[in-house]
């Protein structure tokens, strides 16, 4: 079973919990705030699916070189609302005009980052801009081949480990799946971006945050709190 696989090797992708069929898999937080898997023993049926579909244990080696391009949104509002050039956006809105679903890391009411879809595209601005934190997957893998099923387009973005916990749980390549995943030095854990969101907001109510507000430019890196009384606290770092 999957905790066979050593602590210090797991991403927290939800592959494996994704795809156990006796829902025995549970994903919890450890001490430090990181996500990890946790198995029922009482429930496992021992099957070793969990372990088929780790990408830590299915370890792929990419043998094609992919291209590289540079690209930078003609836009000034969405790059502002961008964490980068903003390319993450028009790949986004072109799979939603085709009528496709959109999957990447937003906050969640208690601006905790978890991955959700859409295929709206009023809500596309909930997926801009890097959430410097790990995301919870949840139950997006499943929703997202459930689509991919239909025949729908799916754009999946996320860290190239959670890209690679998708392809493995997927275990087969589908034409209408498009995946985008991103340069990554590694997660913050969740439990620290918690108690720093609390040290600065205090007990103001949150309304929004930006892990790279562009006010004072690109290269200073900022983070900028908006707080429903209408003022703005922005942490150069
Ligand atoms: C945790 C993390 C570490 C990174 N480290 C580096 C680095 O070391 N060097 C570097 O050059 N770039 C790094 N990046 C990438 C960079 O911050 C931009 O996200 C990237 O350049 C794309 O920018 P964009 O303007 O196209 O899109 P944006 O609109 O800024 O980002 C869009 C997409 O990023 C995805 N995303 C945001 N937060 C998360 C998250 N927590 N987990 C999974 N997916 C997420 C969303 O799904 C979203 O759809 C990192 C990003 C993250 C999330």
């Amino acid at each position: 079973m999957i905790s066979h696989v050593p602590k210090q090797l797991c991403c927290g992708c939800h592959a494996c919990y994704s795809a156990c069929p006796e829902k025995c898999i549970s994903m919890q937080t450890d001490g430090e705030g990181f996500w990890y898997p946790v198995v029922d023993g009482q429930r496992c049926i021992e099957c070793g699916l969990c372990q088929r579909v780790c990408p830590i244990v299915l370890a792929h080696s990419v043998e094609r070189q992919p291209e590289a391009y540079a690209c930078r949104h003609k836009e000034d509002n969405v790059r502002m609302q961008s964490s980068s050039g903003g390319v993450f956006s028009p790949l986004a809105e072109k799979v939603l005009y085709n009528g496709g679903a959109i999957f990447g890391a937003v906050f969640n009411k208690s601006f905790c980052v978890v991955h959700d879809w859409t295929d709206n595209p009023e809500q596309l601005y909930r997926f801009r801009g890097s959430k410097y934190v790990q995301s919870r997957i949840g139950d997006t893998y499943i929703q997202a081949k459930h689509f991919l099923l239909q025949k729908r387009e799916v754009l999946f973005s996320g860290t190239p480990c959670q890209i690679a916990g998708l392809k493995a749980y997927l275990g087969q390549e589908y034409e209408n799946l498009i995946c985008l995943d991103l340069i990554c030095h590694g997660v913050p854990s969740p439990l620290v971006w918690e108690l720093y969101r609390k040290s600065v907001i205090g007990a103001n109510a949150l309304q929004a945050v930006n892990f790279r507000d562009k006010t004072v430019g690109w290269k200073r890196y900022s983070v900028g709190f908006e707080l429903a009384n209408g003022n703005k606290i922005i942490r150069v770092i």
